[in-house]
């Protein structure tokens, strides 16, 4: 059996495109548009990267991108006072303060400043206990992509085993508790799990996210599980470019598996999608106005 490839791209640019339609709903029937802003300090080249492509796709979907650039030595009242700012700013309605920050910042400290319901990268404290007993939250892009592809290709989840392989605050335990709210039986494997491939055995859904490439090997899937990969590792080639892997044996995988995602093109793409679902549904609820179909967990 050769695995059928999940498309992340051709996902990323429906969802981009249902966060369009509503943008425009929004701004036509009731004169709202929705705002993101951006928060980046210091000068990380990835992070750099990564705020710049947010900025775009945000415009690109007719929302507002608002980018707020601070120097890497920013003080902590400089940032909090920032945040504060964009609480109040009705035209904000997403907040996302690109992480890592520079380590003399507080990264619990700012992130739990943001207001929760503008918290669209969904770290708050608040949101992370209202995912946990089954209120309404922000819910972490990265899950929110994967649990909106295994929607996509799986229908119903109610009653799979489901192993997440991680347990990180920003995929491991979101995704948990996401694949728990769609009643998966859902197992949490990682760095101290015995015997993982005899955990993976019964497992209809694996969710890998592990930060090791190729690290989950085609034997030790079940024939015909789905199969998410959100490792991102790069692996440096002499003067060529890197080149991208996920945490699963990707050549191995696909034999057995009967969906699975790639590396590049799967995961990757879905998480800044996710978040210009969040940043739409935020308005929404900021607005008391209906939410957008199919963007939410
Ligand atoms: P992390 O380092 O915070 O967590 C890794 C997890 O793997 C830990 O919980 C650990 O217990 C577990 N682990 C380590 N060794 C293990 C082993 N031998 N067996 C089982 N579990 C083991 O990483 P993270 O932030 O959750 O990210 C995981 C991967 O996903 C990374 O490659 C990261 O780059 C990638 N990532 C991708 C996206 C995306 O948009 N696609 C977003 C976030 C993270």
């Amino acid at each position: 059996m050769t695995a059928r490839i999940i498309d992340g791209r051709a996902f990323a640019a429906t969802v981009r495109e249902r966060v369009a339609q509503h943008v425009s709903l929004l701004k036509q029937e009731h004169g709202v548009t929705p705002g993101l802003a951006v928060v980046l300090v210091g000068e990380d080249p990835a992070s750099q990267v990564y705020v710049r492509s947010k900025g775009k796709q945000t415009v690109d979907v007719g929302m507002n991108s608002y980018e707020h650039r601070l120097a890497a030595d920013t003080t902590e009242t400089e940032l909090l006072g920032l945040i504060q700012q964009l609480n109040v700013d009705p035209a904000v309605h997403g907040i996302l303060v690109q992480l890592p920050l520079p380590a003399h910042l507080n990264e619990a400290l700012v992130i739990n400043a943001i207001d929760a319901a503008k918290d669209v990268d969904g770290f708050h404290i608040s949101n992370v206990g209202r995912l946990a007993t089954g209120q309404k939250a922000m819910v972490p892009c990265t899950p929110l992509g994967c649990l909106m592809m295994l929607r996509e290709y799986c229908g119903d989840l109610s009653g799979l085993n489901a192993v997440v392989i991680g347990r990180s605050n920003i995929v491991g335990k979101p995704m948990a508790q996401l694949l728990l709210k769609d009643s998966c039986t859902v197992t949490v494997a990682h760095s101290r799990t015995r015997n993982l491939p005899e955990v993976l055995k019964g497992a209809d859904i694996i969710v890998a996210a592990v930060g090791r490439p190729g690290f989950v090997l085609g034997e030790w899937i079940k024939p015909g599980a789905t199969v998410i990969d959100v490792g991102i590792n790069r692996i440096e080639q002499g003067d060529a470019k890197a080149r991208l892997v996920g945490d699963v044996d990707f050549d191995s995988a696909r034999e057995i598996a009967g969906a699975i995602t790639p590396v590049p093109g799967g995961v990757g793409p879905m998480t800044i999608a996710c978040l210009l679902a969040n940043t739409v549904t935020a308005c929404c609820r900021a607005h008391a106005l209906p939410e957008p179909v199919g963007l939410v967990a």
